[in-house]
């Protein structure tokens, strides 16, 4: 039975744990932090859970994307709320209005129609290319598809006439960096797409997901560590011989499979020729996304009615395909499923921001931001300021500080769409039995980072083995 070592308790890690595992490896997990989860990690304010990353995910249905995934990690009953199916997303853009998103294909494009009437046939073609990619999202465990090399900005402007509706339907975008110049249609469409197909919040919070793919771990006879931070992975011979551990701890394996950012992982590899210069400057080079501004904001009781969607809100000025994270032009609000009762108890505001070192002005910069972010908020959401009981902060840099990506980027390496070859990365390395998984290679999210782990165990397991277990 071979052995496999994953760095990395992240959602990537747990996965391909899961996956080993449960064909018999023997696996062990090893997180640097004290808690496992990585983006899915959550911690306790006056009482209330609030999550790190993740605030919600699409297509749980069945017949959906991410619901065979779910299915075979046994993660569907997990207590995910469904939100308001008449609008998921709300994007509100200041001097225009709120625009709601509905779920179903179908039922977002009349919902949008009766905003834009003379654009009901364009809305129609744009849901039904979504669609399109959506239905062929498992194509991609045979080859990588097309639209990873075509402009989704093209795509939109080419689809769509009105500048409006073009804002609209770039706006609750905050769950990918848009960038005109290069993000991949692929991208664009396969997350937009898993929103519309139905949008849920997960009661409790993302350390949920990570608790329940640890436990089968373990009951598959697998091991999940915390405080277990991979210092140097030692090649000999043509493979990685010794995980070496903070403390001194050496382990080996047959297999090494890396969750960590993509140029963390080489970094870790100290003394070898099998990395050419040439494949770490690629690797350590590419650009990463932006990172995020977060707001956690406790309540007053009973002060704000619970929100049961999203909302965007954007100013007037606000170029989403050119988003400037010095400012605060954008923000996400997202409300936490109340334990009883109908109103929200706490809820974050998630807003892009460039921060780069904590120099002296650190706390006065976050407060200032989360200033700028309820003021934004306020106008979708009026009262919200009289409403907030506290506010606690957090940036780039404490993501980077507790999953170690570098600049604390939200969605990792940037995708490139006149250069899919180059950032689209594979689980495979230039050492045979040292793997990467995770959401810098391909697809970010938690339905990206599932697809990817797929990829990364089937470097192993072989795809087809997987392919018939995991497909309806
Ligand atoms: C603010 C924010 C909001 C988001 N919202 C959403 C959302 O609503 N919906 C959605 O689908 N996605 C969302 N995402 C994205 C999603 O959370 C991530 O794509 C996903 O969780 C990343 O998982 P991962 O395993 O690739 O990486 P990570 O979660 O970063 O995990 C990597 C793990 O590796 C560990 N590690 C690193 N180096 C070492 C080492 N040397 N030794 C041991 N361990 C190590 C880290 O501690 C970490 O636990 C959001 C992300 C952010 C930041």
């Amino acid at each position: 039975m071979d052995s496999v070592i994953v760095i990395g308790a992240g959602l990537g890690g747990l996965e391909v744990g899961y996956i080993l595992a449960r064909h018999g490896l023997r696996v062990t997990v090893l997180e640097q932090e004290r808690q496992i989860g990585g983006c899915l990690q959550t911690f306790r304010r006056l009482g209330r859970t609030f999550d790190t990353g993740f605030h919600y995910v699409g297509g749980l249905d069945e017949g959906q994307s991410l619901h065979p995934l779910f299915k075979y990690f046994n993660l569907l009953d997990l207590p995910w709320r469904r939100l308001d199916e008449d609008c998921f997303d709300e994007v509100f853009i200041e001097g225009a209005g709120a625009f709601p998103f509905a779920s179903g294909h179908e039922r977002f494009v009349e919902r949008l129609s009766e905003k834009f009437p003379g654009s009901r046939e364009e809305l129609r073609k744009y849901a039904s290319f979504l669609k399109g990619v959506g239905d062929h999202i498992f194509d991609s465990f045979d080859s990588p598809s097309e639209n990873f090399s075509k402009s989704a900005y093209e795509f939109l402007c080419g689809t769509v006439s009105d500048p409006l509706l073009r804002k609209v339907l770039s706006g609750t975008s905050l769950k990918m960096e848009l960038n005109a110049d290069t993000l991949p249609l692929y991208i664009f469409a396969q997350i937009n797409n898993s929103f519309i197909q139905s949008a849920w919040r997960l009661e409790g919070g993302g350390e949920l997901i990570a608790a329940r793919l640890a436990s089968q771990i373990e009951s598959f006879g697998g091991q999940v560590r915390t405080r277990a931070r991979v210092e140097h992975l030692v090649e000999e011979g043509g493979r990685i011989a010794r995980v070496e551990l903070e403390g001194g701890e050496t382990l080996s394996a047959d297999w090494v499979v890396s969750d960590a950012h993509p140029a963390v992982t080489l970094g870790l590899v100290s003394d070898t020729k099998m990395l050419r210069r040439i494949y770490r400057n690629r690797i350590s080079s590419l650009k990463n996304t932006f990172g995020m501004f977060t707001a956690n904001i406790c309540l007053k009781k009973d002060s704000l009615p619970y929100l049961n969607r999203n909302v965007f809100v954007h100013t007037a000025g606000a170029d989403l395909w050119r988003p400037d994270a010095s400012r605060t032009e954008s923000v996400l609000v997202h409300s936490y499923v109340p334990e009883e009762g109908s109103y929200s108890t706490h809820l974050d505001i998630l807003s892009p921001m460039s921060i780069d070192s904590r120099t002296e002005d650190y706390e006065a910069r976050k407060e200032a931001k989360a200033r700028e972010c309820l003021s934004l908020a306020e106008k979708a959401i009026p009262g919200l300021s009289d409403a907030v009981e506290r506010v606690f902060t957090s940036t780039p840099l404490t993501y980077e500080s507790y999953t170690g990506t570098p600049g604390g980027s939200a969605y990792g390496v940037a995708k490139d769409w006149m250069n899919p070859m180059g950032t689209i990365l594979s689980p495979r390395t230039p050492i045979p039995n040292l793997l990467m998984t995770g959401q810098s290679l391909n697809l970010h999210g938690i339905l990206g980072v599932s697809m990817t782990s797929v990829f990364t165990s089937a470097c192993i397991l072989g795809m087809d083995a997987l392919k018939a277990e995991i497909l309806p």
